[in-house]
């Protein structure tokens, strides 16, 4: 059985969430393959999967699959086999647990049932795609997988217009195209970035504007997994003597609403936020169309 050293307070077996890889099988850690042979029980989301990797690293430790339509039910019974003193390491298909992947109803029913937690680091998409993207600037927005639904998808993305940090998605080869035409139509023809099928024999690393991508999706069947990263717009520099002048300024060069260029503003000039409202909604009323 997998020992815990880090904590002797809490009750039975340890949950490890482990990392394994995303594609190429040697990006994978010592301490996990250790823990991946000592534990009790490999809880898996798809053992089919798992079972590639464990016979590639000669471990025989037993799987129990752990998959997104039965985590609910199968944490239960997962916690209750923790509480009975079992050690279960948590992997899935790729990557990181419970990172777009099934994993976080589990980490939480053990932790209110008093399991000690122990993370094992190791790939991540997104961690492995951002590394190579060459962004100076540290922030960035982790989203996931956009939603399939136009209509949801497109009001995500509006949102995130004037959102200044890069922006990263998840995406199928089947949906990247439309993922990439409503980036463009909705935020621009931004820089970005993509890593596909990282890790792996074909991997494939471009960079460019949103345009230039799209074409590339376009001109082939594109397949493998993709980790899409998006710029922030450019920042133009405010060009303004005073309230009057900088309203207008951001009224006709930025899509910011006028409820955000007010909040700026107003701390930006330390005004009253009631007062630079009251004079944006009389600039905004003449805006040009
Ligand atoms: N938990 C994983 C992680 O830590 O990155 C991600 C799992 S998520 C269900 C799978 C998505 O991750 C894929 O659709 C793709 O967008 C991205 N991904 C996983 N492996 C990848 C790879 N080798 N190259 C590019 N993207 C990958």
């Amino acid at each position: 059985m997998a020992s815990n050293t880090q904590n002797t307070q809490t009750a039975g077996g340890v949950l490890y969430i482990a990392a394994t890889p995303i594609g190429n099988l040697e990006d994978i850690t010592l301490r996990c393959l250790r823990i991946l042979q000592e534990v009790d029980l490999i809880a898996a989301e798809d053992t089919r999967h798992t079972r590639k990797l464990l016979t590639h690293y000669t471990i025989h430790t037993p799987l129990i699959s752990y998959y997104r339509e039965k985590e609910a039910e199968r944490s239960t019974e997962l916690v209750r086999r923790l509480l009975k003193g079992e050690s279960i390491a948590l992997v899935s298909d790729a990557g990181t647990p419970a990172i777009s992947d099934p994993g976080a109803v589990l980490v939480r029913k053990a932790r209110e049932a008093g399991i000690t937690i122990v993370p094992l680091p190791g790939p991540s998409a997104l961690i492995t795609a951002l590394s190579a993207a060459g962004i100076t600037d540290p922030s960035f927005l982790f989203l996931g997988f956009a939603p399939s639904k136009k209509s949801q998808r497109r009001t995500l993305l509006t949102s995130l217009c004037n959102n200044s940090s890069s922006l990263i998605f998840y995406e199928s080869p089947r949906r990247i195209k439309s993922l990439l035409t409503d980036i463009f139509n909705i935020m621009g023809d931004r820089q970005a970035f993509w890593g596909r099928e990282l890790t792996k024999t074909y991997e494939d690393l471009q960079q460019g504007p949103v345009s230039s991508l799209l074409q590339q999706a376009s001109q082939h069947t594109s397949k493998g997994e993709f980790v899409l990263i998006i710029e922030p717009a450019e920042q133009l520099q405010a060009e303004g003597e005073n309230l009057l002048d900088l309203l207008c300024w951001y009224r006709d060069n930025t899509s910011m609403s006028l409820k955000d260029v007010s909040r700026k503003l107003a701390s930006d000039l330390a005004l009253s936020r009631s007062k630079v409202y009251q004079e944006a909604l009389e600039i905004y009323k003449n805006k040009q169309h």
